[in-house]
């Protein structure tokens, strides 16, 4: 039985999807800067999640936002918005940083071998939805429109605030005080900014010109892909007390109904024990850990060292003691790998056993890998290399003798025989099957060979 921690409940609770297709929506980058380490440890998590609902026998229909507007300085809607302050700094158009900061997240998130998700989806692409959203919201009576922009109200939804366990009134009476008289509730959101003549990004709509606030854009892109049921949502856990509190807000006033069941968040990384920031010059990306000889695979072997529950800190040594292990596991899979001795089927639904109730407690990686120790470094066997390759689907590293799955394989021998009958329709068809697996089959005259992608 997999069991996650709910963020909303507070408690572990058995896993019990919408349907058998888990729904599942992640908060994707703002794509203004380099992501650096701790970003990456919430795609970890996101891949973590994923993998083992695969692990599960789950189908899996996820989806994550690109963050290419609307993102103002602070996550209560002050000050510039992030995409515009980077183009000033750049001098580029926030098109453009948009594109190659992306650009650099998934070049990132390759070299994580992180699963991605199945649609991932800029705000830019979806301001007609929600547009739509906003004036649903406006119809609904939870939302307003000042001489700055359309905002939502929180005193009309009960519920704000049960994320961070805060009620209404404390929110109200805590909320700094707002400026901006025109808000009904200093803590009201913004849903749609008003755009001054000079600002570069702006789309036309019912209340002028203008760009959509940055919560809406979960919500709605939610909404598209994901429809009113979602299973699983995803975060750091900063974004718990406003964001995710905002997009509760949106989602639920929208439907009428809890549209996520389970918020998972991630507990944050943190440097030398302390916060990554500019000022301590300690905000390392994947790039940095490379120039010090780090693969993004070490790094992924130090996300395992700690529950995602718990802050987890970053020094080399530890990525050092990281990367010695990968190696040392590489090698012993290796012995595993070459020796013609067996282990019974007792032993071996043994370490399956164990290793499942791990991670199906909570994403208990730690426990997970110490399986995997306990395996490999007891009697070297096929068999035991056999079953560390199923762990990988979870764990995710690059065994180069990694066998190619048996689908595949035999998805390449019909493409190979559709391509004899000149059928071209069918051998590019079959090639996206495999493409899709995440492999790519090369032709030559004698043949091809498959790749891992
Ligand atoms: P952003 O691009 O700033 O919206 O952040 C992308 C993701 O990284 C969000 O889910 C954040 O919660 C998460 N995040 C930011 N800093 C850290 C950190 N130090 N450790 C873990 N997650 C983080
Ligand atoms: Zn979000």
């Amino acid at each position: 039985m997999l069991k996650l921690y709910n963020s909303l409940s507070r408690k572990k609770e058995e896993f019990k999807p919408y349907s058998e297709k888990v729904a599942m929506y992640t908060c994707g980058p703002t794509v203004y800067y380099y992501p650096h380490i701790g970003n990456m440890r919430a795609y970890l998590f996101m891949d973590n999640i994923r993998r083992v609902l695969k692990y599960n026998g789950y189908e899996l229909n996820g989806v994550m936002n690109i963050t290419d507007v609307g993102h103002l300085t602070s996550d209560a809607d002050e000050g510039e918005d992030k995409m515009l302050v980077a183009s000033q700094r750049e001098k580029k158009s926030p098109w453009e940083i948009a594109k190659f900061y992306t650009d650099v997240f998934m070049k990132d998130v390759k070299k994580l071998n992180i699963d991605l998700p199945e649609h991932i989806c800029p705000a830019t692409e979806v301001i007609p939805e929600i547009i739509e959203f906003v004036s649903e919201l406006l119809k609904k009576g939870y939302a307003y429109e000042t001489s700055k922009g359309i905002y939502f109200d929180i005193s009309k939804f009960k519920d704000y605030g049960k994320l961070g366990g805060m009620n209404l009134e404390d929110k109200l009476a805590g909320a700094r005080i707002d400026v901006d008289e025109e808000k009904r509730n200093p803590a009201d959101f913004t849903l749609w900014i008003k755009a001054p003549k000079e600002h570069i990004m702006q789309w036309q709509s019912p209340w002028g010109m203008g760009y959509p606030g940055w919560h809406i854009e979960c919500s709605a892109i939610g909404k598209k892909y994901l429809k009113d049921e979602i299973d699983i949502h995803t975060g750091g856990v900063d974004h718990k007390p406003i964001h995710h509190e905002n997009e509760i807000a949106q989602s639920d006033a929208l439907e009428g109904h809890q549209v996520v069941k389970n918020w998972m968040h991630i507990e944050f990384l943190q440097v030398d024990g302390g916060k990554m920031s500019k000022s301590l010059n300690n905000i390392y990306t994947l790039a940095d850990l490379k120039e010090k000889g780090f693969e993004g695979e070490d790094f992924r072997y130090f996300y395992f060292m700690a529950h995602y529950s718990k802050q987890q800190n970053f020094t080399f040594d530890a990525l050092t003691s990281a990367k010695n292990s990968l190696k040392t596991l590489k090698n012993l899979a290796t012995e595993h790998k070459n020796s013609d001795a067996r282990l019974s089927e007792e032993e071996l639904k043994g370490f399956e056993d164990e290793f499942l109730n791990a991670i199906n407690d909570d994403l208990n990686m730690p426990l997970a890998l110490a399986v995997v120790w306990k395996m490999l470094r007891g009697k070297k066997s096929k068999d035991a290399y056999g079953l560390l390759m199923k762990f990988n689907k979870v764990l995710g590293f690059n065994f180069d003798e990694e066998t190619i799955p048996q689908e595949v394989l035999e998805l390449a021998k019909l493409r190979w025989q559709a391509k004899s009958e000149k059928d071209w329709a069918r051998a590019d068809d079959l090639r996206q099957k495999i493409t899709n697996l995440g492999f790519a089959v090369k032709d030559s005259k004698e043949g091809y060979t498959i790749n891992k992608i």
